[in-house]
């Protein structure tokens, strides 16, 4: 499904990613950890087709597609999504509005019939019930004067709507107290499927024992240093990233 090989990435001369390699197949759940400034929501950021990133080097397959040739919206439609770490908020539009323009530009693009208001409707109250997003949210413009947590429940909201193959989650759980935690990890597990695969990029091992990842990794300064499966995270939880960054210094 995506294939990223030995990617090197600077913004403003400086180098954030330096050699990244991953490959998630459907069905498959990685978890990214990692310190600060290791590169994880570049990494993110990157898949989604953000400009101000400049890729120096390495290749990314997406679907079959060279996701680099790809506008954002075009990765969009291929399946791709990500939430952000710090949504925004964005004034003059409101939520509703924003899911539905995403949804019928995802249907067009998919030589699907684009969804009448009300049948857009009906999906969106599913999917907010499932999220536990309050109904006078479809009317305020996108985020705003949403808490940190509502923000995050509605990336996830946006998720489920979209119906996206890979799923890109830049800490979505941080920020988040114990239910709303669950209802994000409830969210995710509902969207999974055979064909769909997820990229927690996550701090905690709470959420890891919610949604099981089949494979977690350690991002330092721009590489993957370890992969594992969730042993790794308890790992980390018990023991922080130090041991590793020196590991990886003395290599
Ligand atoms: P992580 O998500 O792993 O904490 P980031 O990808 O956000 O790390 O950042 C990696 C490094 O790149 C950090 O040192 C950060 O300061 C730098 N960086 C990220 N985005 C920008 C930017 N837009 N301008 C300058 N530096 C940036
Ligand atoms: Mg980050």
């Amino acid at each position: 499904m995506l294939k990223i090989e030995d990617l090197h990435v600077e913004i403003e001369d400086k180098k954030i990613l330096k050699g990244l390699s991953l490959e998630v197949k459907p069905g498959e759940i990685h978890a990214i950890m990692g310190p600060n400034g290791a590169g994880k929501s570049t990494l993110a950021k990157v898949l989604a087709g953000d400009p101000s990133y400049e890729v120096e080097s390495g290749d990314i397959s997406f679907m079959g597609k060279d996701l680099l040739d790809l506008e954002p919206d075009e990765r969009a439609h291929l399946g791709l999504f990500m939430s952000f770490q710090y949504p925004m908020e964005i004034s003059g539009i409101s939520n509703f509005e924003f899911m539905m323009a995403a949804k019928n530009a995802h249907q067009k693009a998919c030589g699907k019939e684009s969804l009448s208001e009300e049948d857009f409707k009906k999906l969106l109250l599913e999917k907010m019930e499932l999220m536990q997003v309050r109904s006078e949210f479809l009317e305020r413009d996108i985020n705003s004067g949403f808490s940190g947590g509502e923000k995050k429940r509605n990336e996830i909201l946006q998720m489920s709507v979209l119906d996206p193959k890979l799923a890109i989650l830049d800490e979505t759980d941080s920020g988040l107290d114990i239910d709303a935690m669950r209802v994000v990890a409830d969210g995710i597990s509902k969207y999974l499927s055979e064909d769909k695969a997820v990229i927690l990029i996550t701090h905690y091992q709470r959420l890891l024992d919610y949604v099981k990842p089949d494979f977690v990794h350690v991002a330092i300064d721009g590489k993957i240093v370890k992969s594992g499966t969730i042993e790794l995270a308890y790992l980390l939880e018990e023991k922080g990233y130090d041991w590793l960054i020196k590991e990886t210094v003395e290599v």
